[in-house]
């Protein structure tokens, strides 16, 4: 039976990063995904400045733009914009990304099959034990990177979610828009939906068009897009590649290794509350993983434990002001917005978005107050985060 030093199921942006650390670092690597590459996944494809800096190489060639400004309202009220001229967010399309990681982990030395369905894990002291398509593989470890729907944390029995949110996506072309005003800003509608908002994604020919929020909203989330879609002049006829998918948000007691195995990226339910991106978690935990294993490899840990416990250390405050404004925001959204959308709090945002600071610690000066204001508002809501605070 083929023995590799790890086994990492799934190839979204979490399973190839770890891959490729794993390969770079001169372990054997085997990295399955049950889905023939290239492959879409329904997402607004905004990869941050503080996830694209997490990465060990560069993606210029998959974006497809580049977000310097953020223009926002409250329930259709009046426009706000901010942006410093500086870059943001890249933009660019799943289905160049992924194949791109994808690529560079097997460009790395990962064996990368595709197509591979895993149907079983199973874990013991010694190693673990994969069945794909039918065939046995094993390693001396396991990472879980086959997203929220995966088979890996439910068979064993890793993670657990506070909550779950949804989102709907598609594309409108710029020439059915009327308009490629879009360029170069993310638009983003708060207010409309029920823990969520809707956006404007803008990419080299089309736009994205997307809404989400608390998993309860799904039956409706159609006919929220519609409204959105109608605000911007847009035929929901006109929407190509209508997808929805589940957003998860870890519960702060979940486990997310245990033994030889250990869970990544939305498998773990990394998915930052307030702005439903994971891309930065996926890309993180991937790191952090690959880490736990080469120590596990080298005789330096005894099992990928310390992985689960330096993630939470590094996301714990950050969850907490996130799931405290995204509380706040639910609760209290006149008056949240108008503190978020201050040019001084915004400024610790761009910093926050641009991985310049890595929570908000790292506010200074005057931005303290109105992000203890939040903070009052976030308490008032229930804080719903509070238990990361000490995670
Ligand atoms: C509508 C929407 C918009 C979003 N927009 C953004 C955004 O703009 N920016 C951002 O940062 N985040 C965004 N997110 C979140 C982001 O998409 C996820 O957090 C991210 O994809 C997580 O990456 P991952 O590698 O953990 O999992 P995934 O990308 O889900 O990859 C998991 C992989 O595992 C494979 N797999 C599953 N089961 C098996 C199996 N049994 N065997 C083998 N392979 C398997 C799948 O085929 C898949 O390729 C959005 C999410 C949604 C739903």
């Amino acid at each position: 039976m083929p023995r590799y030093d790890a086994i990492i199921v799934g190839a979204g942006p979490a399973g190839s990063t770890c891959a490729y650390r794993l390969a770079s670092a001169g372990a054997s690597v085997l990295l399955l995904d049950r889905a023939r590459f290239p492959r879409d996944k329904p997402c607004g494809g905004g990869v941050t400045g503080r996830a694209a800096r997490l990465l060990p190489f560069q993606l210029d060639s998959v974006v497809e733009d580049v977000v310097t400004s953020v223009r926002m309202r409250l329930r259709f009220g009046s426009w706000v914009e901010r942006g410093s001229g500086e870059p943001l967010v890249l933009m660019t399309q799943r289905v160049r990304l992924d194949a791109y990681l994808a690529e560079r982990a097997a460009a790395a030395g990962a064996d990368f099959r595709d197509g591979a369905k895993v149907e079983a894990v199973k874990a013991g002291p010694e190693g673990v034990e994969v069945t794909a398509g039918g065939e046995r593989l094993q390693a001396a470890a396991l990472v879980g990177a086959d997203g929220v729907n995966g088979v890996c944390a439910r068979t064993l029995a890793l993670g657990g979610n506070q909550a779950v949110g949804v989102a709907l996506e598609g594309n409108v072309p710029y020439e059915r828009l009327g308009a490629d005003g879009y360029r170069g800003c993310a638009v983003l509608e708060l207010g409309l939906v029920p823990g969520g908002y809707g956006w404007v994604f803008p990419k080299a020919d089309h736009a994205n068009v997307g809404i989400g929020g608390w998993e309860r909203e799904g039956p409706h989330l159609r006919e929220h897009l519609r409204t959105l879609c109608a605000a911007y002049g847009i035929s929901p006829d006109d929407l190509e590649s209508l997808r929805g998918y589940r957003l998860p948000l870890r519960s702060p007691r979940s486990t997310l290794a245990r033994g030889r195995t250990a869970i990544v990226g939305d498998a773990a339910g990394l998915v930052d509350p307030i702005s439903g991106d994971g891309m930065y978690e996926a890309f993180l935990s991937g790191q952090l993983a690959s880490e736990a294993v080469v120590d596990l490899l080298d005789g330096r840990a005894a099992s990928l434990e310390p992985y689960g416990e330096r993630l939470s250390g590094l996301l714990g405050t950050h969850l907490w002001a996130s799931w405290g404004v995204k509380a706040a925001l639910d609760r209290f959204p006149r008056t949240t917005f108008r503190l978020a959308r201050s040019r001084i709090v915004w400024r610790t945002v761009e910093k926050l978005v641009r991985g310049e600071i890595e929570d908000v610690r790292g506010a200074r000066g005057l931005a303290r107050p109105p992000l203890k204001a939040l903070a009052a508002l976030a308490r008032v809501a229930g804080d719903p985060g509070g238990a990361y605070r000490q995670a």
